[in-house]
């Protein structure tokens, strides 16, 4: 990322007056925080700045983030210019035509530099620590909501500060975004500690599924769209449980799958310290980094993707030396064929006629008992 981009970026947008920052679909922490952290300041510098995200709903645990309820799903007709945050390529737009001209922003070390600028920061911690680069170089104002958004993307994509992306020139910034108003506390409290009982429900049922894979270096699971009906809970309800997998002591690769309403499965990775799961994403159709990343799987069961999706992570396992070359007793057809699996995994019917009459003051009932799932 050199002087000129920064430099070049700033002239078109202080150049154009229609813009439209566009995060990825199905956005996160930094996909929003960044979007929104550029959209504060040029609000401030009078901009027609509108910010659009074809996703609806969007995830509620973000809610809290200032302008989050400016956020459109109707995309602006008359945009001169998109600034699209946090998308590996252009698909993650979520719109079919070309603006007249797109300046790409982003830390995806896939992307293809399909904006006409492009500031991409390959392998960096997050493009919200982009944006504040972007501002800072430009002498921009920070404002105390764009610093909120920029401190939200910069902590949720390091995991909490705990991944390799994390240096000393991160934390300086993360300092001066404290400084113009973001509130560590507040922003931990909003993420963290407003969770969801529904939530807690599915992620028990995640959890007690977990089977360790491929000599224990794989901690697999998944959601069916039937937990999320017996539970309540939501899809955005699962963003840390690949994280969580990939968590246990020994494991390396933490993989969730979820079924999803249109018969695709969601395919999540997450790595510890040797595995690229990116490259391995990029195989399945999607994209990443190099400890987290993720796929779409159109037309599939949890069961096929699992078969297509283990080879290639076995085969990253030996290729990195976490997997010695002859593993055969764990070799992932085997578990596959495990009749625990099949048995998990197995697509259920719609449970239409599945509502039962519960007594309200059965505490051993279901969840969707009405008297205890209102919390
Ligand atoms: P997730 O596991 O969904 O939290 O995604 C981890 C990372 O992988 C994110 O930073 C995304 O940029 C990327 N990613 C997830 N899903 C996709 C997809 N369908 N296509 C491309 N990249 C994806
Ligand atoms: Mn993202
Ligand atoms: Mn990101």
């Amino acid at each position: 990322m050199d002087d000129k981009t920064f430099r070049q970026i700033w002239k078109k947008l202080m150049e154009s007056d229609k813009i439209t920052i566009i995060p990825h679909l199905n956005p996160d922490g930094d996909a929003l925080g960044s979007g929104l952290g550029l959209y504060w300041t040029l609000k401030k510098l009078g901009k027609k700045v509108k910010i659009y995200n074809k996703t609806t709903p969007l995830p509620y645990y973000l809610d809290f983030l200032p302008g989050f309820d400016q956020i459109t799903n109707q995309y602006p007709k008359d945009t001169q210019v998109v600034v699209s945050v946090d998308c590996g390529d252009f698909d993650r737009l979520g719109i079919e035509e070309r603006p007249p001209f797109l300046i790409n922003i982003d830390h995806h070390y896939t992307n293809p530099n399909f904006g006409d600028l492009n500031l991409v920061d390959r392998g960096g911690p997050a493009t919200a620590y982009v944006v504040y680069q972007l501002l800072k170089r430009n002498r921009a104002e920070l404002t105390p909501e764009g610093a909120t958004g920029l401190y939200t993307g910069i902590l949720t994509d390091t995991g909490n500060f705990q991944y390799e992306t994390v240096t000393g020139d991160l934390f300086r910034a993360v300092a001066d975004l404290v400084d113009a108003g973001a509130n560590p506390g507040w922003i931990g409290q909003m993420l963290y500690q407003r969770d969801r009982l529904s939530r807690l429900r599915l992620l028990a049922k995640i959890l007690d599924n977990i089977r360790l894979l491929l000599n224990g270096k794989v901690a697999f699971s998944f959601a069916t769209q039937k937990m999320f009906r017996e539970t309540g809970a939501t899809k955005e309800d699962t963003e840390t449980i690949s994280s969580q997998l990939r968590n246990i002591g020994p494991v390396e690769i933490g993989l969730f799958l979820r079924e999803e309403e249109d018969g695709s499965v969601k395919v999540s990775l997450r790595s510890k310290e040797k595995v690229d799961v990116g490259k391995i994403s990029v195989k399945l159709g999607g994209g990443g980094h190099a400890r987290a990343a993720g796929a779409t799987l159109p037309n599939t069961s949890i069961e096929e993707a699992l078969k297509i999706i283990l080879p290639l992570i076995e085969k990253e396992l030996k290729a990195t030396g976490v997997l010695e070359e002859s593993t055969k007793e764990n070799s992932p057809k085997k578990e596959i064929e495990s009749p625990h699996l099949q048995q998990i995994t197995k697509p259920e019917p719609p449970d239409i006629s599945e509502k039962k009459e519960e007594s309200p003051l059965s505490v051993t009932s279901s969840p969707n008992s009405p008297t205890i799932e209102k919390v």
